[in-house]
């Protein structure tokens, strides 16, 4: 395994991967990442986007200010409040929600351009936008909830981040005890304790959803072949039959 590099969350993802074409006649596959802020999910998600070409990343738009540390379309598309209702009410969002008194939403265009193109995509959303996608496609998800080893670790990092004043911080911990809730609703639970050790777990969660899509997929090839070969013998027997009692009509 690459050893991910020391913590440089909200970084730009720097590319080193090169995006590999996706299988022709594959569905992708919709690989959730949610967390409380401040349990690593930022990182992990970039570690992955990195070590793994197969997966593209879904930017969502949100209204919430623009970080120091982050670039318009490369971690979030920032919208003002009016833009982002207007792509709500047009359709244009997969699914949105509202987080710490923003709003956050995912593009419908990119996700199903993407999907249909047989590539895999790492949503970094919540818990609300988790049920919307199990609503619109159950079997193309997998989800995983990362928990932080504990509240204070939480606090600590969240404070570390140093990037939202301290009403920020202290609205995002009393949300993040809330959204710990949601843990039952995913699919995987991992703790990360330790960054190396979770960022694996994660790709092992990938691997086998995809191998699990893989057979599906095989399982639904063999049946099609199957019952064109039924289909076909059934032609044949009626063809033969047609012939038969044409034959034996001509003998009356
Ligand atoms: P942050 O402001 O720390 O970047 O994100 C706050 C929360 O919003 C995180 O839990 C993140 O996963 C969630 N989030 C980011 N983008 C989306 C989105 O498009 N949809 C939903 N439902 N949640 C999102």
């Amino acid at each position: 395994m690459k050893r991910p590099r020391k913590k440089t969350a909200r970084k730009p993802a720097r590319k080193v991967t090169r995006r590999r074409k996706a299988a022709p006649g594959r569905r992708g596959l919709m690989f959730v990442l949610s967390s409380p802020s401040g349990a690593g999910k930022t990182t992990l998600t970039r570690l992955l986007m990195e070590d793994d070409p197969r997966i593209r990343l879904s930017v969502s738009v949100t209204t919430r200010p623009r970080r120091a540390s982050e670039v318009d379309s490369v971690h979030y598309r920032f919208l003002d409040r009016q833009r982002f209702e207007q792509m709500r009410d047009n359709g244009e969002l997969l699914e949105w929600a509202e987080v710490h008194g923003n709003f956050y939403g995912t593009p419908r265009a990119p996700v199903e351009a993407a999907l249909k193109a047989g590539a895999d995509v790492l949503f970094d959303i919540d818990w609300q936008g988790t049920l919307q996608l199990y609503r619109k496609a159950r079997a193309d998800v997998a989800s995983v909830f990362i928990l932080p080893p504990s509240i204070a670790d939480l606090r600590a990092r969240l404070k570390r981040r140093a990037e939202d004043d301290e009403a920020a911080v202290r609205h995002r911990l009393a949300n993040a005890i809330l959204e710990l809730n949601h843990w039952k609703e995913y699919d995987f639970v991992l703790v990360n304790e330790d960054l190396n050790r979770c960022f694996a777990q994660l790709k092992t969660i990938l691997a086998a959803e995809r191998l699990a899509r893989q057979r599906d997929r095989a399982l639904r090839e063999r049946e099609k072949r199957t019952l064109a070969i039924a289909d076909e013998l059934r032609r044949q027997r009626q063809t033969r039959l047609g012939e038969l009692i044409r034959k034996l009509q001509a003998e009356v």
